[in-house]
């Protein structure tokens, strides 16, 4: 069967995988990728280790749940915030892939980055070339060459493994994973085995299959283009009918020949196997690799440039290029609706939070006849400080607070569960229930006052050992 027939270009007809060995050809935007890579890569190794206000510049914390980004931390508590971020991500990025395609898969996707500038050029300078790399592919049993390769790929998936792991459990856990025992951290040694072997299998073998069947980011894209979306595209007026350059000592009649010499080369390069002159196909990450190698052709043979060029859908047709359109404006207008509300809500967050939560029974009935009632009180402490926090119950007559005490010390985004009970004379209820209030002010000017709803007994029934249904205590912040 001919490749035509293939329904991937990385899947034979009997179903066995094609794998991709691309040439490297130098050119503009390879030069460009090179620089953008390598500052990616700095920055995810460095990212962990930097902190900012006491926490790393970037973390998602699997253990207090919060997310630390330059600075600002976010906590499930910040409900509106939370919203506002996740929103102001999803338009922008369907803002930047309606107007730049796949830019973000080509040049700065961690997949790509990874495999295209550390994984693939290790592989090229222990087992050489494409047609080096597949002569060993077609060896019987494996190499040494292919295997001093695969043991320095799992010491890099190992890195690469470690830091990214680093970005939900913090570096000093990892360290300490990493330099202590296994006996000692049975899980986290697991945890770290486990993404190092998914590292591994997905840089060594997996490769391109993940932007093609695995990435969610990848499929959603081809709803997010649209004619203007920026794409790399052969240009197929200029280029066909595609053959062999006339030899220039023939004399030529007439040559009706496009630029396409049919060399192949921007094939060879391709990181997803695919022949970008059938037009736009899902796989292509927009790397602009097929660009630089179909330049250089095109310069040795003394031609223009860009007959495959980063383009849109419209202007290959000859149409021209609409920058303002219903989806240019609609998703601007989101995000930056999102953003301000990321922004106004991060604004008004104030330097500590206190709510009183649900305790499953709302009041118990004492042998001596008093009502005992507890109260569950969460504060929080969101500054970079220390703070002392003074709590104040207010309540009625003859009501004493029991293992509340004055004053609470809270460390730098500490947060802290306090629970008390209220003991209360039976009498003390009107139709069952009692408004009181909590106050809670830190050392620094913060202050709030929550109305806590004390549940008791419906009547003045000695025998009432009844236990009230939830939501005994109610909480507001002033
Ligand atoms: S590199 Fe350019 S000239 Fe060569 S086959 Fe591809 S499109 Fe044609
Ligand atoms: S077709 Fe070109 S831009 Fe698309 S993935 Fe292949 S080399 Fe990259």
């Amino acid at each position: 069967m001919s490749s035509d027939a293939r329904v991937l270009p990385t899947l034979n007809a009997d179903g066995t995988r094609v794998r991709v060995r691309p040439r490297v050809v130098r050119g503009r935007f390879f030069d460009r990728r090179r620089i953008v890579a390598y500052g990616l890569l700095v920055a995810f190794l460095a990212l962990p280790w930097i902190h900012i206000n006491g926490r790393p510049a970037m973390m998602m914390d699997l253990g207090t749940r919060e997310f630390a980004l330059f600075g600002a931390i976010f906590r499930p508590t910040d409900t509106l915030s939370l919203l506002f971020f996740g929103l102001s991500l999803a338009f922008g990025i369907v803002l930047i892939t309606t107007l730049w395609g796949r830019l973000w898969c080509g040049w700065a996707c961690p997949q790509t980055v990874w495999l295209e500038w550390v994984f693939r050029p290790i592989e090229r300078l222990i087992e050489g070339n494409p047609s080096q790399q597949r002569a060993i592919d077609a060896q019987p049993g494996i190499s040494g060459r292919r295997l001093l390769k695969h043991a320095i790929f799992v010491g890099l998936a190992f890195v690469v493994a470690n830091t990214f792991l680093m970005y939900f459990v913090g570096t000093e856990r990892i360290t300490h994973w990493v330099t202590q025992s296994p006996s000692n951290h049975p899980v986290g040694f697991g945890v770290v085995v486990v993404v190092t072997g998914l590292m591994f299998f997905d840089f060594a073998y997996f490769r391109e299959q993940t932007c093609t069947f695995a990435c969610p980011y990848g499929r959603m894209q081809s709803v997010m283009l649209d004619r203007q979306s920026l794409i790399v595209a052969y240009d197929p007026k200029r280029g066909e009918p595609r053959g062999k350059p006339a030899k220039k000592s023939l004399p030529v009649i007439e040559d009706k020949r496009g630029d396409c010499v049919d060399c192949g080369a921007c094939v060879q390069v391709c990181p997803t196997g695919i022949d970008i002159r059938k037009g736009l196909q899902m796989e292509c990450i927009g790397c602009a690799q097929c660009v630089d190698a179909c330049d250089g052709v095109m310069t040795k043979l003394e031609r223009p440039i860009g007959l495959i060029r980063y383009t849109s859908g419209a202007e290959l047709a000859g149409e021209p290029r609409k920058l303002f359109r219903a989806r240019t404006m609609i998703y601007p207008a989101l995000f930056a609706v999102a953003f301000t509300g990321l922004m106004v809500t991060l604004g008004a967050r104030q330097n500590a939070d206190a709510w009183l939560e649900r305790t499953s029974n709302p009041y118990e009935m004492l042998s001596d006849g008093e009502v005992s009632s507890p109260v569950q009180l969460r504060v929080e402490n969101r500054t970079d400080g220390p703070r002392v926090y003074t709590l104040t119950y207010q309540d009625a007559a003859g009501v004493k607070p029991m293992g509340l005490q004055p004053t609470y010390k809270l460390a730098a985004h500490q947060a802290r569960q306090i629970a008390f009970v209220v003991l209360s004379p039976r009498g003390s209820f009107s139709e069952g229930k009692r408004h009181a209030a909590l106050h809670v002010a830190d050392d620094d000017g913060w202050s709030v006052t929550l109305p806590v709803l004390v549940l008791g007994p419906q009547h003045d029934d000695h025998d009432d050992h009844e236990r009230g249904h939830d939501g005994a205590h109610e909480g507001e912040h002033r």
